[in-house]
């Protein structure tokens, strides 16, 4: 048997983390498994659905590396498919036509209610042979069975059993003709042979009425997997007044997609107490049973950290792919300067994300317009323009242009003045780079042409001239 999961969003927003986290977890289950994974969008609500969160859901889905092998797949487009089965469930007498109207409904629910009972369907027009009231466009209900129990053998959750007497007869198609919400995913879910259903448990309740229709269609049924949620740190579901929640939002912060997907795999399944996955690994590791019952907190500084570890571990050139299009969306030329993937090698140990690291990667493309305030006043006084001027001196014959004859430039440089490295070394980067903070600054200064160098201390020493 192939493994077949599917994800299937509803596009009634962005991808959620905790979609992303359910999607990543039926892309790892049948990769392992050496299975198919398909994209089914359900976009039944047409309400609630848009282009929009369809366009955000699979450019989310690519960004984080989620291919899927089959789809997308709209529901919107299966319409037939769902009357033709609504159909047959009428013609084998698993499901028929009821016209209470929604004022009667909504008595009958009143009167349950004041009963003390839960509120529901009667199952007055289940075996009617009365007329049809002139005038109401009936729904379509499933003829639920009245008695046994309905087992799920969850894969995550363990034995589940509700009895069939607490569901009443769900309804397949709306009076104006459309399916429901659990009509569709089981046809779809039969048609696209799903063998593993892995999703929220905010959908458990809806499983024994699938496997209900399941049975009256005489399909196998999948096995049900069902995820504990993404909580914040309150205990309660993870939403917007928690902080970020889509993946959108992640990427734009400068988060690599691997760091992201070694985080939500973290979030909610462990292998011993291994923190730190690579793609390759998560998928020859994943099970449903390394999958925790409980639900798990998000926890930004754990992300953080993950995100730091996949920072510093990426090769390079990886670094420098995704690098480049933050630093071009924010005019900045790479192509004239040191070799991106160099550069995102010397900025990696302080950098958390690639927003962090672009921020940093900015002067070795543009020269510095302008000084960190504080610091010029401090440090470009005339007290340093010796020491410059004799750096720039030396590194305008230095050969080869290289971080250890750099170094030792600027050691002789400060070892000539009888003065601690720092008196150079500060002033130095604020003329290199505008900042306090950088990589070494041999490092650095052999990163950027030798040109650039002289140019860019030229320019402090002009300031410092300009200042006195
Ligand atoms: N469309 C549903 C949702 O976005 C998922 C349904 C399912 O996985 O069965 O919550």
């Amino acid at each position: 048997m192939t493994v077949r999961t599917r994800f299937a969003p509803s596009p009634t927003g962005s991808l959620h983390i905790g979609s992303a986290r359910t999607a990543l977890f039926c892309w790892l289950f049948a990769r392992h498994h050496g299975g198919e994974f398909i994209l089914r969008v359900e976009d039944t609500d047409r309400e609630r659905s848009t282009e929009a969160s369809v366009q955000t859901i699979l450019e989310s889905m690519a960004w984080l590396g989620l291919e899927a092998d089959e789809g997308p797949f709209y529901q919107t487009q299966r319409f037939d498919r769902y009357r033709e089965v609504i159909q047959r469930l009428l013609d084998d007498g698993h499901a028929y036509r009821c016209y209470t109207t929604p004022e009667e409904l909504d008595a009958m629910r009143e009167a349950a209610r004041s009963r003390g009972e839960k509120p529901r369907y009667d199952g007055t027009w289940r075996d009617s042979t009365a007329t049809p009231p002139a005038g109401v466009d009936p729904v379509i209900r499933f003829k639920n069975p009245q008695t046994g129990t309905v087992v799920i053998n969850d894969a995550i959750k363990g034995e589940i059993r509700i009895d069939n007497s607490e569901l009443d007869d769900l309804v397949l198609q709306r009076a104006d003709g459309t399916p429901t919400y659990n009509l569709a995913v089981v046809v779809d879910d039969m048609d696209m042979n799903i063998t593993h259903v892995i999703r929220g448990d905010d959908h458990v309740n809806n499983t024994p009425r699938q496997i209900n229709i399941l049975a009256a269609l005489g399909a196998t049924v999948p096995i049900y997997a069902h995820m504990p949620m993404i909580l914040g740190e309150d205990g309660k579901r993870m939403s917007k007044r928690h902080g970020a929640v889509s993946v959108t939002q992640y990427r734009d912060e400068g988060y690599l997609p691997e760091a992201l997907l070694n985080y939500l795999v973290r979030l909610g399944w462990s292998h011993g107490d291994d923190e730190f996955f690579s793609i390759e690994e998560m998928t020859r590791l994943f099970t449903l049973e390394g999958v925790n019952r409980s639900g798990s907190v998000f926890d930004r500084k754990k992300l953080d950290s993950i995100s730091q570890h996949h920072m510093q571990t990426a090769p390079a050139e990886r670094l420098a792919e995704v690098l480049q299009p933050i630093l071009a969306a924010r005019g900045v030329d790479t192509s004239k300067g040191p070799d991106l993937a160099n550069v995102a090698n010397a900025l990696r140990e302080r950098a958390r994300t690639l927003v962090e690291m672009a921020d940093a990667a900015h002067y070795f493309y543009v020269a510095p317009t302008s000084y960190d305030a504080k610091a010029e006043v401090k440090l470009l006084k005339p007290a340093a323009t010796e020491l410059l001027q004799s750096l720039r001196d030396r590194l305008a014959e230095l050969e080869p242009w290289a971080a250890d004859d750099i170094q030792a430039a600027i050691q002789a440089t400060v070892d000539d003045a009888g003065v601690g490295f720092g008196k150079l070394g500060q002033p130095l980067r604020l003329a290199i780079t505008g900042t306090t903070a950088s990589p070494s600054m041999n490092e650095v200064i052999a990163l950027l042409a030798r040109d650039n160098v002289l140019a860019r201390m030229d320019a402090a020493l002009r300031r410092i001239s300009s200042d006195t």
